[in-house]
């Protein structure tokens, strides 16, 4: 019987062992094979890549003279493929023989096994065949343990270059190539450096590909890698950022641990992950997790920080800390590149992070973290039942003197789903406020604004993996390898297929590398710059009159604004070539099918509403929405940000997007969570709440899983609002900066500890699945939630995570048709009319948008400049950002020993004609001050800067960008300035690096 593989466009049959087959023409022999499910034997070959045919292990007989390498041999109409003849078996197993000659022996390391499933071992089982005695150990090619979590066995090699391909082709990350003659031959990072100290950033994807143990991934804390048929395997999703790249963790029962994690096929990610999806995730295991509730002792009132860092009265803005230790770990991270690891550092698996349990003799600060030693004496171990007691009852005691404007609740984008709806309805049903928020307000808020504006809708009009449709793709204001790695892979795989990248954005960081047409423009010039992209784009006729005619309003308005700004006067605000952008207009204008892609180098300004409204505007006059390879993509940051804002974790709506200040969606609300009180207005935003605190109004807050002392804008204003608060409880997983003012901390679970959904920045609702238990007396955070509701006389049931999602699809039209059974194993986008047999829908409003009237609004904006404009005292432009490595305020991934050991401090990047002016070689220590704080950290040269300007990352307690940032915000999205303030860089004198 006809297997029928594939039967459009056009077919090819042929008998493979004596089955016909039908195939698409130009199918492989191998893909064929596969197909009808008969195994052929590979080691060059991953179907995820381009065949090259080297290794021969897959050839079979087709009747010729020679044997035909079957990964790359096209089918061919009536063709008779033998697979396994016993003659195509002998080559095979003669193959695995000499290819073993050179092989150490099988169990030379056994710390430094692979996964445990070695292909080539795996063959020479299956072919009988085992090295022969007597002949030299391995070809003497050396070893390289350079990188904190790979190992690398140059003899184990075999040459197949799956790694160079999965490098290349899968990741783009162009870091493996080969070195060497002959025998000597060998793969090699970049110009034959050691890994550790190549520009490889770890994401473990020539490890996942390599077939013989020459890649393998190091044991972390100890755990060792066993065969997966060994290990319990759970299936369940990255929990760092907004890709949500799914993943399987293989579970070592007997210790209770994870022993490594590998991707998951699902359509937004392929297999793929980075870094922290691959390798961070112990943090989970670290001794430092809280696992007692925790009440503040009557001493240690009035309240205040608790820590020298936390107080910062050390001077130097509080953040001089240890600065003798952080020269000597950069002295330790010396000879590493831009983005990779650094030799030397953290030798050891991450065992030596504290010890103990219980609080006390935990360990100090390794990496810059809280000192459990100095905080903990402040609080002393309850209960659970005596901690929720106190909890419910202070929050009712300053809801019952101030009303709801005394109370507030910060959730997390860390939060699932489920988390997310019910600590919103918590603090809605039972203070009877709409002052919730969480940290959306501090990366997209603006572009959600603006898109709730412009087209009704906050979220993404498709989705990143469409970019492979587009003719062109703007990629503006997002450093996506490091913010959103795979999704940057996407990126890089299009353009080698024919997509134009232009990136956009004041570093010129590694997407710059990957671009056809880069603009550095300077910062806060965004608005001014896409003026001047659209003014060019109209005057050359490119804009599409019938979308324009049909589908949008305002254009009128739009075209008289953008007419101000000839690419002559963008040039002069943007410092970008007005050729360039003439450039940059006529690609954009002329593709079929363009699309574009921000981060929050757009909508983390005070002009982020203009910035977003801009590119809103740029798509719709062309046409750019609504097709495949066409649209709005703003990447969300977080791992559930778009999840938490759309469970209504946000002040101004309730979930699924609904006004919270309409009186129909209360009375909607109302209904559904049986009350009758809901707040009539707006709550406040989570800069509006700092500011409360302050002026008396806020004065009791329940915080779930955020930090805002790290990560608000503003740091000394900040720490003096969570000292000013009346009662504070923070829900979390490790003593972080902000619990140093808490009355009560309670233990939560990590998300590896708990069922719940997720929502990716594609709209993709996934399964996070539990892995393993919470450590000690940490408990569930919905049934901690639920637990508070109770005790203020909510009276709410739920059973489980799926009970809640339920009523989530309840009461969210958006999530209709999605239910904890038929998410599977890949999630399905929202919405989803048909979930049983579709994915969802990718490519939104191709008929009409989600505003009242259907049209996109067409909303012109004039380039304001920033706030806080450099001057001769403070002469240096400050952007702040993540690094690949680490995620928001490091409690996560600075307790992650493949994370921590890669990216162990903070560094301020800088131009190399600035650092030579200012007399600071790359590795010495600065002060860098703006009208609110300084802070003292190691200076990393970098062509990616332009003069003038200093990126920091916000990672570090240590020395924290926040304490310098501007608490101006976004009139419209209530967004901080991160992006943009004054500083003044001096050398660090008397302490040398
Ligand atoms: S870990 Fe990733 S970046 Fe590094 S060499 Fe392997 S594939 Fe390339
Ligand atoms: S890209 Fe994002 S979701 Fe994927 S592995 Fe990395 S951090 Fe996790």
């Amino acid at each position: 019987m006809a297997i029928p593989v594939q039967a459009t466009p056009r077919t090819v049959t042929l008998t493979i062992d004596g089955r016909e087959v039908t195939v698409a023409e130009g199918s492989t022999i191998w893909a064929a094979a596969k197909a009808a499910s008969i195994d052929i034997p590979v080691l060059c070959h991953d179907e995820r890549f381009d065949p090259v045919g080297v290794c021969r292990m897959c050839v079979v007989d087709v009747g010729a003279p020679a044997f035909a390498a079957s990964c790359v041999r096209a089918c061919e109409e009536g063709m008779e493929v033998k697979t396994a003849t016993p003659e195509v078996e002998r080559s095979r197993a003669v193959l695995t023989q000499l290819l073993l000659a050179d092989q150490p022996e099988r169990e030379r390391d056994p710390k430094q096994t692979t996964t445990g499933d070695n292909e080539l071992l795996a063959l020479a089982d299956r072919y009988g065949v085992a090295r022969e005695d007597g002949l030299p150990v391995g070809a003497g090619r050396g070893t390289d343990s350079s990188n904190p979590v790979i190992a690398v066995d140059h003899d184990s090699c075999i040459l197949c270059d799956r790694c160079v391909r999965a490098c290349d082709d899968i990741q783009g990350n162009d870091v493996i190539g080969r070195s060497g003659k002959g025998y000597s031959t060998r793969i090699a990072f970049d110009l034959n450096d050691p890994m550790g100290q190549s520009s490889c950033v770890t994401c473990g994807e020539c490890v996942s590909a390599c077939p013989t143990g020459a890649l393998t991934n190091k044991p972390i804390r100890n755990i060792p890698i066993r065969p997966r048929s060994e290990l319990d395997q759970v299936n369940t999703v990255c929990p760092y950022c907004g890709v949500g790249c799914a993943l399987t963790y293989h579970v070592d029962r007997e210790r209770g641990a994870i022993a490594f994690a590998e991707g998951r096929d699902q359509p937004g990610s392929k297999g793929r992950l980075c870094v922290k999806g691959r390798y961070g995730w112990d943090y989970a295991a670290s001794p430092q997790r809280l696992t007692v509730p925790l009440i503040r002792r009557e001493e240690s009132y009035p309240k205040g920080a608790l820590s020298t860092d936390v107080r910062g009265d050390m001077g130097d803005g509080g953040y001089k800390d240890d600065l003798e230790e952080r020269a000597e770990r950069r002295q330790l991270s010396a000879g590493r590149n831009p983005g990779g690891a650094r030799n030397g550092q953290r030798q050891g698996n991450g065992e030596s992070r504290g010890k103990g349990k219980g609080g006390k003799g935990r360990g100090r600060k390794p990496g810059g973290l809280v000192d459990y030693d100095e905080v903990l004496p402040h609080f002393r171990e309850a209960t659970w039942e005596e901690a929720l007691d106190l909890v419910a009852r202070r929050l009712t005691e300053i809801y019952t003197e101030g009303g709801p404007g005394a109370i507030a609740g910060f959730g997390s984008a860390k939060c699932s789903n489920e988390e997310a709806y019910l600590f919103q309805k918590l603090i809605r049903t039972g203070f009877h406020t709409n002052n919730v928020d969480h940290c959306t307000r501090l990366c997209h808020a603006s572009s959600v604004a603006a898109l709730f504006e412009g087209i009704g809708s906050g979220a993404v009009s498709t989705t990143y993996g469409d970019v492979i449709n587009a003719d062109v793709a703007i990629v503006t204001g997002t450093n996506t390898p490091a913010n959103h790695p795979v999704a940057s892979s996407f990126f890089k795989q299009a353009r080698r297929n024919g997509t134009t990248i232009i990136y956009i954005d004041p570093r010129a960081d590694k997407m710059a590398d990957h671009a056809d047409i880069f603009c550095q423009l300077k910062p806060g010039t965004d608005v001014a710059f896409y003026n001047g992209v659209m003014h060019e784009v109209i005057r050359l006729g490119l804009v599409d009159r019938d979308f324009i005619g049909q589908r949008t309003t305002n254009f009128g308005a739009l075209a008289q604004t953008v007419k101000d700004y000839p690419p002559e006067r963008a040039e002069q605000i943007t410092g970008v070539p007005a050729d360039v952008i003439r450039r940059v207009a006529r690609a954009w204008g002329e593709a079929g099918a363009g699309i574009i892609f921000w981060g929050m180098g757009i909508s983390q300004h005070t002009t982020g509403t203009d910035n977003a409204r801009c590119l809103i505007a740029l798509c719709a006059i062309t046409g750019n929405v609504g097709r495949p390879g066409s649209g709005l993509h703003p990447l969300r940051g977080q791992n559930n940000v778009q999840g938490a804002s759309d469970m209504g974790l946000i002040p101004m709506f309730y979930p699924d997007y609904k006004k919270a200040d309409d009186p129909a969606v209360r009375a909607r609300f109302e209904q559904a969570w049986g009350t009758t009180d809901l707040d009539p207005k707006r709550g406040l935003t989570v800069t509006e709440i700092i500011g409360s605190v302050l002026k008396g109004g806020v004065r009791g807050m329940y915080m779930l899983g955020e930090n805002p002392f790290l990560s608000d804008p503003n740091i000394n204003k900040v720490r003096k609002a969570l000292a000013a608060l009346d009662f504070l409880v923070v829900q979390d997983i490790f003593l972080t900066e902000t619990a140093e003012f808490a009355d009560v901390i309670l233990p939560a679970s990590s998300y590896l500890e708990k069922d719940g959904t997720y929502t990716n920045t594609d709209r993709r609702v996934q399964l996070g699945r539990k892995v393993l238990d919470p450590p000690g007396g940490a408990r569930v955070d919905w049934e901690v939630v639920q637990d508070i509701a109770n005790r203020i006389g909510l009276g709410w049931s739920y059973t489980s995570a799926r009970d809640i999602f339920e009523e989530i699809v309840s009461v969210m039209p958006s999530y209709t048709n999605l239910n904890y059974d038929n998410l599977g194993l890949t999630g399905k986008l929202y919405p989803n009319p048909d979930p049983e047999h579709s994915d969802g829908i990718v490519v939104m409003f191709g008929e009409k948008f989600n505003t009242d009237d259907g049209l996109a609004h067409l909303v012109p904006a004039e380039w304001l400049p920033a706030k806080e404009l450099p001057n001769e005292q403070y002469p240096f432009v400050l952007n702040t950002g993540r690094l690949l490595e680490h995620w928001h305020t490091g409690s996560m991934t600075r307790r992650s020993y493949a994370l921590d050991a890669i990216a162990p401090l903070a560094e301020a990047y800088l131009n190399p004609a600035d650092a030579a002016e200012l007399g600071i070689a790359d590795g010495e220590m600065a002060r860098v001050s703006s009208r609110r704080g300084t802070i003292v950290l190691a200076v990393r040269v970098s062509h990616r800067e332009q003069r003038g300007n200093c990126f920091i990352p916000f990672h570090f307690r240590e020395a924290a960008a926040n304490l310098l940032t501007t608490d101006e915000i976004d009139p419209i999205g209530k967004i901080p300035e991160f992006k943009f303030c004054a500083v003044r860089i001096e050398a660090a004198a008397g302490v040398q690096a």
